[in-house]
């Protein structure tokens, strides 16, 4: 994440609802809980000291159970909701101190909500609908309706234009609902909850109709949830709320592995780690690997093999990219030949199946289970980045808590 762009900084924001809401922070300070604070002071925490980094081109996923604050941290990055303290830093400026005609302008270009109900306007055609948000931003004629056009284009209704959404079937009217936010097209898109009334199958449709524009279009999302799966499915990085805190952000992986506490961990139970974990975040790099062009004959293989008390070995070129996988016998069984004329690479194992680093567990398991040695897992550019062995494999699963047996270790 350290490479790439930031888009959004936040520090330190805190929201406290009631009158003379400063009361409120000593007894923050002092770590009282929200509900003891709103017992003593009549104060309702919001948000309190809510800090984190949006990069570019990420979904950035706010999740938490219902009041834990997430919609009001949402509000505070464009001042739907005025902040006690804190700040929220784009380009270089503090969101929190512009103007109200800065502010406006701010709005409507760099920071957007996507409305929460995608609910149409039935006498207003498609092209009409998905122009609304943009005639509310003030933009001219022409350019409205070539931006919708356009956003329409990239949800898949081009030539719906004039239809009225009665004649459009319930996923074609959600999309027009998303289609009227991609029409703003606004540096950072705020959606709450947008999927959240969806029924189940339109919700799946609609979350990996955003994937897919996000595949090609690389927006920078800040996307809020209650709903854990959806967090998953689509997230890249994962900000957790409880009680008004932000206790933990970190990608899906991270955050399944490192619980912060054990809030987060009630989350995650139930979670199939085989969904979430992808190889590279299960391989060991403990096995021996040997260098073709240094170390690349039989014998001195054989001794790096019979010293590491391993059965396997990964021959790798200077490069890092696998050539082949050896043991301890076939390499014994080509020493055996006193053939001068054998290399290392005589002795490389046959069908040797590799995975990719990205595969996720769920994709790598029929290959784990068949596979005689450690599977060797790679990059795309075939770079050996460690191995998955059955035993590494099943101790992830049952490290992951009990819960994913009563869930899905059928499908295992
Ligand atoms: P979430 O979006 O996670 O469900 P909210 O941000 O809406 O949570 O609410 C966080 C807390 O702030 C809740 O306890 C809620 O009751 C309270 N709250 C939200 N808005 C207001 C408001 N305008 N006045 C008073 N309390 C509010
Ligand atoms: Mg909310």
């Amino acid at each position: 994440m350290s490479s790439q762009k930031v888009m959004l900084e936040v520090n330190n924001l805190t929201k406290i609802f009631g009158s003379n809401p400063k009361r409120a922070l000593p007894l923050l300070e002092e770590k009282m809980s929200k509900e003891d604070i709103l017992q003593k002071t009549g104060l309702t925490v919001g948000v309190h000291d809510a800090s984190f980094t949006v990069y570019e081109g990420e979904i950035f996923v706010i999740m938490g159970l219902s009041g834990s604050g997430k919609s009001t941290l949402v509000r505070m990055l464009n001042r739907l909701i005025e902040p006690n303290a804190g700040s929220v830093s784009m380009h270089g400026k503090d969101i929190i101190k512009m103007t109200h005609d800065e502010l406006v302008q701010f709005r409507l270009h760099n920071m957007s909500m996507v409305f929460q109900s995608f609910a149409l306007m039935p006498h207003l055609t498609v092209l009409e609908n998905t122009a609304f948000g943009l005639e509310l931003a003030k933009v001219p004629k022409e350019e409205r309706k070539k931006r919708s056009l356009q956003a329409l284009e990239q949800v898949g209704l081009s030539g719906w234009e004039n239809a009225y959404p009665k004649q459009l079937s319930g996923g074609m009217q959600q999309r027009v609902g998303l289609a009227r936010g991609l029409a703003v097209d606004p540096e950072i898109m705020l959606m709450d909850e947008a999927f959240s009334a969806l029924d189940p199958l339109i919700r799946t449709e609609m979350q990996d109709e955003l994937l897919m524009l996000q595949e090609k279009y690389r927006r920078t999302i800040i996307f809020i949830s209650h709903d854990l799966n959806e967090a998953l499915r689509i997230g890249d990085r994962i900000g957790i709320m409880e009680g008004g805190k932000l206790i933990q952000v970190g990608t899906p992986e991270d955050v399944l592995q490192n619980p912060a506490n054990d809030y987060v961990r009630a989350f995650f139970k139930g979670v199939n780690p085989a969904n979430v974990l992808s190889a590279k975040d299960i391989a060991s790099g403990s096995h021996p690997t040997i260098i073709i062009s240094k170390s690349g004959n039989l014998r001195t293989s054989h001794e790096i093999l019979s010293s590491s008390e391993r059965d396997y070995a990964f021959v790798l070129d200077p490069q890092h990219k696998l050539q082949g996988v050896v043991s301890a016998d076939s390499i014994q069984n080509k020493l055996k030949e006193k053939n001068p004329d054998n290399t290392l690479r005589d002795a490389f194992l046959p069908h040797i199946h590799t995975v990719n680093e990205d595969d996720t567990m769920q994709e790598i398991l029929p290959i784990v289970a068949q596979g005689s040695c450690p599977v060797p897992v790679v990059d795309s550019d075939n770079r050996f980045k460690g191995v998955v062995s059955k035993t590494r494999f099943l101790d992830t699963l049952h490290r992951n808590g009990d819960s994913f047996e009563n869930t899905e270790a059928h499908s295992m």
